[in-house]
């Protein structure tokens, strides 16, 4: 073949064991959430580009240059989402109406789209899973996702993350902070990167976030936003803290961690690993009490994190344990055939084993039994059943393990709860 097509750059084809992975991963985020009371919500990738220029803010790098923007054919200008958690507001605020049974826990996992420069953990399509809390003014709704993202960590095996943590203020504080950090960074201007020359304008604060090392050299002796927060913040941040140290979740309080969307609120942490000397931030979020009245909704106090699926799947394969999250793969049952009546038979008796829990499948591509025997050892089957002309006739079939070659017999008519048992203990 001289020419095939391309996927798009930054965009990744999962396959096994990679996608069974990915699979698992997911389902232990979703466990972990279940346990705390959240349940899941779907919202579309496109949504009008107004919602993300509106709520991440028109001075984020994802408005900047990140977004993945078109007109659709009638002109309206849509987006794929960059991230999940103004769709979900959106949706929110659209479907619920002040009646409403307050809090609201929600949990996702989809595709997010952002145009960045590929590199490691970093890519044009990637999936967040996330959560989010609606109506859960206090810090214990923030104690409450934190928690699930430490069960979810710890149950993929991830145990060395770090969790940093900052107030940066409610708008009442923020305005004082903005002011300082202005005339701090008006000073440097002529050392600042051109990208923060531009943020000075628009959002000064935007510049703590700056990833450039010229940049990052002036931070050291910035003002900080813990520096200028309220008594209320403040109480708030403290109570949190508290409460980390009594369920005994370790944490560092990181003043620079501003976070690069626009809408947060008073706290804000990242969960951050170190991979092969690189920190890795596995995780970011906070509060965004004021997203919902800014965009016209309702005053609805929130709080919500995002966890990036690719940077788990990574370190899990970096620590060489992704076989251990995955568990055993072993699938149940292959059914082998000798001719046209016991081909019948097997479609029927497979039909059966799915309904007793059981994995099982047969030949579909016309093979002989060697071929047959030869695929089910590579699928990884557990167990294999011949059957021919002689096991219809006697009603009695063949269970064969594959590890040890060992048989067992059972009769045609006791396929029951038992063999499904016997099935999945051995
Ligand atoms: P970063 O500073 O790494 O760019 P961010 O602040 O842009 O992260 P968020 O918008 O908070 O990231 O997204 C939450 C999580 O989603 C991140 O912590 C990360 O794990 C993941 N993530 C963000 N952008 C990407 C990407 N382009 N590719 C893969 N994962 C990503
Ligand atoms: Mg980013």
């Amino acid at each position: 073949m001289s020419f095939f097509i391309d996927r798009p750059r930054g965009m990744q084809d999962l396959f096994p064991p990679s996608s069974l992975l990915f699979d698992r991963v997911s389902q232990v985020m979703r466990d972990c959430a279940l346990f705390y009371g959240f349940s899941s919500v779907r919202t579309p990738v496109l949504e009008f580009t107004e919602l993300f220029d509106r709520s991440v803010g028109d001075s984020s790098d994802i408005v900047q240059k990140e977004m993945y923007t078109f007109n659709d054919k009638s002109g309206r200008s849509l987006t794929l989402r960059p991230e999940f958690t103004a769709g979900v507001l959106r949706a929110v605020v659209g479907n619920y109406s002040s009646s409403a049974v307050f809090p609201l826990k929600f949990m996702y996992c989809g595709p997010c789209y952002r145009y960045e420069k590929p590199q490691v953990g970093r890519f044009r399509e990637f999936y967040q899973f996330g959560l989010e809390i609606f109506g859960g003014d206090s810090f214990l709704a923030d104690l409450e996702i934190i928690l699930v993202a430490r069960d979810i960590f710890r149950n993929l095996m991830i145990d060395d993350f770090n969790l940093e943590i900052n107030c940066i203020g409610c708008s009442s504080c923020k305005k004082g902070y903005l002011d300082s950090i202005r005339s701090f960074f008006e000073e440097k201007r002529d050392d600042l990167c051109d990208t923060c020359k531009n943020r000075l304008n628009m959002n000064p604060m935007r510049i703590l976030d700056c990833k450039n090392e010229s940049c990052k050299k002036l931070f050291s002796d910035a003002p900080r936003t813990v520096d200028f927060i309220c008594e209320s913040c403040k109480k708030d941040f403290e109570d949190l803290k508290r409460s980390l140290e009594i369920v005994g979740m370790p944490y560092v309080v990181n003043t620079s961690i501003v976070r690069g969307l626009d809408y947060y609120t008073k706290l804000v942490f990242e969960f951050i690993v170190n991979v092969d000397g690189v920190d890795l931030t596995i995780c970011g979020g906070g509060r965004y009490d004021n997203l919902s009245s800014s965009l016209g909704g309702p005053q609805m106090s929130a709080t919500g994190l995002a966890i990036g699926m690719e940077r788990i799947l990574k370190i899990l394969q970096d620590k060489n344990v992704g076989h251990k999250v995955l568990g055993d793969d072993k699938r149940d049952v292959f059914i082998c055939y000798l001719d046209d009546s016991s081909r019948d038979f097997s479609v029927e008796l497979s039909y059966k084993l799915h309904s007793f829990g059981l994995t099982s499948d047969y030949d579909i591509v016309g093979r002989g039994l060697k071929s047959q025997l030869k695929y089910a050892d590579k699928m990884n089957y557990n167990f294999v059943i011949v059957i021919g002309s002689e096991e219809l006739q006697k009603r009695k079939i063949k269970l064969k393990k594959m590890s040890d070659g060992s048989l067992k017999e059972f009769d045609f008519d006791s396929i029951d709860e038992t063999f499904a048992d016997y099935i999945k203990n051995n």
